[in-house]
Protein backbone atom coordinates (compact mmCIF):
# COMPACT_ATOMS: atom_id res chain seq x y z
CA UNK A 1 0.00 0.00 0.00
CA UNK A 2 1.04 3.62 -0.25
CA UNK A 3 1.62 5.83 2.28
CA UNK A 4 -0.79 8.59 2.20
CA UNK A 5 -0.38 12.38 2.57
CA UNK A 6 -3.76 13.90 1.78
CA UNK A 7 -2.91 17.97 0.48
CA UNK A 8 -5.53 20.56 1.33
CA UNK A 9 -6.60 22.63 -1.67
CA UNK A 10 -9.44 24.94 -2.63
CA UNK A 11 -12.20 24.99 -0.04
CA UNK A 12 -12.58 21.27 0.21
CA UNK A 13 -10.09 19.37 -2.20
CA UNK A 14 -7.82 16.88 -1.07
CA UNK A 15 -4.76 16.23 -3.06
CA UNK A 16 -3.47 12.81 -2.68
CA UNK A 17 0.12 12.06 -2.43
CA UNK A 18 1.02 8.84 -2.69
CA UNK A 19 4.95 7.46 -1.23
CA UNK A 20 6.27 3.91 -1.06
CA UNK A 21 9.45 3.01 1.29
CA UNK A 22 10.53 1.24 -1.75
CA UNK A 23 10.79 4.24 -3.33
CA UNK A 24 12.03 7.02 -0.63
CA UNK A 25 12.45 10.56 -2.11
CA UNK A 26 9.52 10.52 -4.65
CA UNK A 27 6.12 10.79 -4.53
CA UNK A 28 2.89 10.43 -7.16
CA UNK A 29 0.38 13.56 -6.80
CA UNK A 30 -3.44 12.11 -7.57
CA UNK A 31 -5.50 15.02 -9.05
CA UNK A 32 -3.44 18.29 -8.26
CA UNK A 33 -5.89 21.50 -9.02
CA UNK A 34 -3.44 23.21 -7.27
CA UNK A 35 0.67 23.64 -7.91
CA UNK A 36 1.10 25.85 -4.81
CA UNK A 37 0.43 23.51 -1.62
CA UNK A 38 2.21 20.53 -3.59
CA UNK A 39 5.00 22.59 -4.14
CA UNK A 40 5.84 23.38 -0.87
CA UNK A 41 4.61 20.19 0.79
CA UNK A 42 7.74 18.61 -2.07
CA UNK A 43 10.08 20.92 -1.04
CA UNK A 44 9.18 20.75 3.18
CA UNK A 45 9.43 16.95 2.50
CA UNK A 46 12.62 16.99 0.40
CA UNK A 47 10.45 14.77 -1.61
CA UNK A 48 10.68 14.65 -6.16
CA UNK A 49 7.54 14.62 -8.02
CA UNK A 50 7.44 11.17 -10.03
CA UNK A 51 4.42 11.24 -11.37
CA UNK A 52 -0.09 12.61 -11.71
CA UNK A 53 -2.53 11.10 -12.01
CA UNK A 54 -5.99 12.49 -12.95
CA UNK A 55 -9.31 11.27 -12.44
CA UNK A 56 -10.95 13.56 -14.47
CA UNK A 57 -10.65 17.02 -16.19
CA UNK A 58 -12.35 19.12 -14.17
CA UNK A 59 -9.65 22.47 -13.48
CA UNK A 60 -10.08 21.59 -9.61
CA UNK A 61 -8.27 18.53 -10.19
CA UNK A 62 -6.09 19.22 -13.20
CA UNK A 63 -5.22 23.21 -12.53
CA UNK A 64 -2.06 22.87 -10.90
CA UNK A 65 -0.64 20.59 -13.59
CA UNK A 66 1.41 22.57 -15.96
CA UNK A 67 3.18 24.41 -13.02
CA UNK A 68 4.41 20.62 -11.85
CA UNK A 69 4.78 19.12 -15.10
CA UNK A 70 8.59 18.89 -16.40
CA UNK A 71 10.13 16.19 -18.47
CA UNK A 72 10.49 13.72 -16.41
CA UNK A 73 7.15 13.40 -14.89
CA UNK A 74 4.17 11.36 -16.34
CA UNK A 75 1.28 12.44 -16.68
CA UNK A 76 -1.10 9.56 -16.04
CA UNK A 77 -5.63 10.00 -17.38
CA UNK A 78 -7.93 9.25 -19.58
CA UNK A 79 -7.26 8.61 -23.07
CA UNK A 80 -10.41 10.38 -24.28
CA UNK A 81 -10.78 13.75 -22.17
CA UNK A 82 -11.25 17.23 -22.85
CA UNK A 83 -7.84 17.55 -20.87
CA UNK A 84 -5.01 17.07 -22.98
CA UNK A 85 -1.81 17.15 -21.35
CA UNK A 86 -1.86 13.59 -20.59
CA UNK A 87 1.47 12.07 -21.32
CA UNK A 88 0.27 8.34 -20.76
CA UNK A 89 -3.15 7.55 -21.80
CA UNK A 90 -5.51 5.02 -19.69
CA UNK A 91 -8.36 2.93 -21.03
CA UNK A 92 -10.57 0.52 -19.14
CA UNK A 93 -8.72 -2.39 -17.01
CA UNK A 94 -5.48 -0.89 -17.90
CA UNK A 95 -2.60 -2.11 -15.70
CA UNK A 96 0.39 0.68 -14.26
CA UNK A 97 3.21 0.14 -12.28
CA UNK A 98 3.58 3.42 -9.70
CA UNK A 99 6.80 3.03 -6.96
CA UNK A 100 7.27 -0.61 -7.27
CA UNK A 101 2.75 -0.99 -6.86
CA UNK A 102 0.19 -1.67 -9.56
CA UNK A 103 -3.13 0.02 -10.00
CA UNK A 104 -5.78 -1.16 -12.06
CA UNK A 105 -7.72 1.76 -14.38
CA UNK A 106 -11.19 1.45 -14.11
CA UNK A 107 -13.40 3.83 -16.54
CA UNK A 108 -16.23 5.23 -13.92
CA UNK A 109 -18.02 7.51 -16.03
CA UNK A 110 -21.09 9.25 -14.22
CA UNK A 111 -19.76 12.80 -13.05
CA UNK A 112 -18.02 13.55 -16.22
CA UNK A 113 -17.39 10.96 -18.63
CA UNK A 114 -14.16 10.53 -19.08
CA UNK A 115 -13.82 9.84 -14.80
CA UNK A 116 -10.96 6.92 -14.52
CA UNK A 117 -10.58 5.40 -10.68
CA UNK A 118 -7.10 3.93 -9.83
CA UNK A 119 -7.71 0.82 -7.71
CA UNK A 120 -4.43 -0.71 -5.69
CA UNK A 121 -4.80 -4.31 -4.67
CA UNK A 122 -3.67 -5.90 -1.74
CA UNK A 123 -0.36 -7.26 -2.29
CA UNK A 124 -0.74 -9.84 0.52
CA UNK A 125 -3.37 -10.64 3.79
CA UNK A 126 -1.14 -8.02 5.76
CA UNK A 127 -2.04 -4.87 3.15
CA UNK A 128 -4.83 -2.76 2.75
CA UNK A 129 -5.94 -2.06 -0.75
CA UNK A 130 -6.59 1.49 -1.89
CA UNK A 131 -8.77 3.39 -4.24
CA UNK A 132 -8.28 6.99 -5.68
CA UNK A 133 -12.17 7.92 -7.13
CA UNK A 134 -11.57 11.59 -7.73
CA UNK A 135 -15.36 12.81 -7.84
CA UNK A 136 -17.01 9.99 -8.00
CA UNK A 137 -17.64 8.31 -4.63
CA UNK A 138 -16.94 10.42 -1.48
CA UNK A 139 -17.79 9.43 1.92
CA UNK A 140 -21.80 9.24 2.17
CA UNK A 141 -22.45 10.14 -1.61
CA UNK A 142 -21.43 10.50 -5.04
CA UNK A 143 -20.44 12.92 -7.35
CA UNK A 144 -23.05 15.13 -9.30
CA UNK A 145 -23.94 13.85 -12.81
CA UNK A 146 -22.56 16.77 -14.97
CA UNK A 147 -21.87 14.32 -17.64
CA UNK A 148 -22.99 11.12 -17.49
CA UNK A 149 -26.38 8.70 -16.29
CA UNK A 150 -27.18 7.59 -13.60
CA UNK A 151 -27.17 4.01 -14.85
CA UNK A 152 -23.68 4.51 -15.52
CA UNK A 153 -22.92 6.07 -11.77
CA UNK A 154 -24.45 3.16 -10.67
CA UNK A 155 -22.63 1.10 -12.68
CA UNK A 156 -19.63 2.34 -11.11
CA UNK A 157 -21.33 2.03 -7.50
CA UNK A 158 -21.54 -1.79 -8.44
CA UNK A 159 -18.11 -1.82 -9.35
CA UNK A 160 -17.02 0.04 -5.79
CA UNK A 161 -19.13 -2.30 -4.08
CA UNK A 162 -17.13 -5.36 -5.46
CA UNK A 163 -14.03 -4.22 -3.81
CA UNK A 164 -12.79 -5.10 -0.47
CA UNK A 165 -14.25 -4.59 2.47
CA UNK A 166 -11.10 -2.93 4.04
CA UNK A 167 -10.29 -0.81 0.94
CA UNK A 168 -9.48 2.97 1.40
CA UNK A 169 -11.12 5.40 0.21
CA UNK A 170 -9.40 8.27 -1.38
CA UNK A 171 -11.85 11.03 -2.71
CA UNK A 172 -11.16 14.36 -3.73
CA UNK A 173 -12.96 16.79 -1.66
CA UNK A 174 -14.01 16.79 2.46
CA UNK A 175 -18.37 17.02 1.50
CA UNK A 176 -18.61 14.27 4.61
CA UNK A 177 -20.77 16.28 7.10
CA UNK A 178 -22.98 17.31 4.24
CA UNK A 179 -23.22 14.23 2.58
CA UNK A 180 -24.00 12.37 5.63
CA UNK A 181 -27.02 14.98 6.66
CA UNK A 182 -28.78 13.83 3.53
CA UNK A 183 -27.85 10.24 3.95
CA UNK A 184 -29.59 10.60 7.13
CA UNK A 185 -32.68 12.01 5.35
CA UNK A 186 -32.71 9.42 3.22
CA UNK A 187 -32.53 6.66 5.51
CA UNK A 188 -33.52 8.22 9.35
CA UNK A 189 -33.48 4.74 11.10
CA UNK A 190 -29.95 3.39 9.82
CA UNK A 191 -28.32 4.42 13.00
CA UNK A 192 -24.93 3.36 11.18
CA UNK A 193 -25.37 7.03 9.58
CA UNK A 194 -25.60 8.45 12.98
CA UNK A 195 -22.64 6.89 14.33
CA UNK A 196 -20.55 8.04 11.21
CA UNK A 197 -21.76 11.29 11.67
CA UNK A 198 -20.58 11.71 15.09
CA UNK A 199 -17.11 10.47 14.52
CA UNK A 200 -16.97 12.53 11.37
CA UNK A 201 -18.13 15.74 13.36
CA UNK A 202 -15.33 15.22 16.17
CA UNK A 203 -12.86 14.69 13.76
CA UNK A 204 -13.74 18.03 11.41
CA UNK A 205 -14.15 19.99 14.80
CA UNK A 206 -10.56 18.97 15.46
CA UNK A 207 -9.79 20.42 11.78
CA UNK A 208 -8.90 16.66 10.91
CA UNK A 209 -10.15 15.49 7.41
CA UNK A 210 -12.89 12.27 7.46
CA UNK A 211 -10.99 10.36 5.04
CA UNK A 212 -9.60 8.02 3.79
CA UNK A 213 -12.95 6.35 4.01
CA UNK A 214 -13.84 2.24 4.12
CA UNK A 215 -15.83 0.48 1.32
CA UNK A 216 -17.46 -1.97 3.72
CA UNK A 217 -18.58 1.15 5.90
CA UNK A 218 -19.93 2.56 3.11
CA UNK A 219 -21.97 -0.25 2.29
CA UNK A 220 -23.79 0.60 5.23
CA UNK A 221 -23.93 4.37 5.20
CA UNK A 222 -24.14 5.33 1.91
CA UNK A 223 -27.08 5.88 0.03
CA UNK A 224 -25.86 5.98 -3.61
CA UNK A 225 -23.82 2.11 -2.70
CA UNK A 226 -27.29 1.08 -1.07
CA UNK A 227 -29.10 1.72 -4.09
CA UNK A 228 -30.85 -1.50 -3.44
CA UNK A 229 -31.96 -1.77 0.41
CA UNK A 230 -35.44 -1.29 1.23
CA UNK A 231 -35.45 2.24 3.10
CA UNK A 232 -33.11 3.23 -0.26
CA UNK A 233 -35.84 2.26 -2.36
CA UNK A 234 -39.00 3.10 -0.16
CA UNK A 235 -37.30 6.91 -0.05
CA UNK A 236 -36.81 7.11 -3.98
CA UNK A 237 -39.84 5.58 -4.88
CA UNK A 238 -42.12 8.61 -2.29
CA UNK A 239 -39.59 10.70 -4.26
CA UNK A 240 -40.78 9.66 -7.61
CA UNK A 241 -44.54 9.16 -6.66
CA UNK A 242 -44.22 5.59 -8.09
CA UNK A 243 -42.57 2.40 -8.49
CA UNK A 244 -39.16 2.02 -9.49
CA UNK A 245 -37.98 -1.22 -11.14
CA UNK A 246 -33.93 -0.82 -11.33
CA UNK A 247 -31.29 0.17 -8.83
CA UNK A 248 -30.24 2.69 -11.77
CA UNK A 249 -33.46 4.58 -11.41
CA UNK A 250 -33.53 4.36 -7.05
CA UNK A 251 -29.92 6.30 -8.03
CA UNK A 252 -31.45 8.73 -10.17
CA UNK A 253 -34.45 9.45 -7.74
CA UNK A 254 -32.13 9.96 -5.02
CA UNK A 255 -29.20 11.89 -6.69
CA UNK A 256 -31.84 14.02 -8.36
CA UNK A 257 -33.01 14.63 -4.52
CA UNK A 258 -29.51 15.22 -3.19
CA UNK A 259 -29.04 17.91 -5.92
CA UNK A 260 -31.47 20.40 -4.19
CA UNK A 261 -31.27 18.81 -0.57
ZN1 LIG B 1 -15.22 17.07 -10.79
Amino acid sequence: MFQLTAISAFQDNYIWMLQHPSHPGLAVAVDPGESAPVIDWLTEHNVELAAILVTHHHPDHTGGIAELAHANIAIYGPADSPFEAVTEPLKDEALIELLGQTLRIKTVPGHTLDHLAYFAAAGDSADTPQLFCGDTLFIGGCGRLFEGSAEQMQQAMAFFRSLPDNTQICAAHEYTLANLAFAAAVEPNNSAIQAAQKRCQQLRSKGLPTLPGRIGEEMQINPFMRYDQPEVVRTAERLSGQPLDNDAQVLAAIRQWKDRF
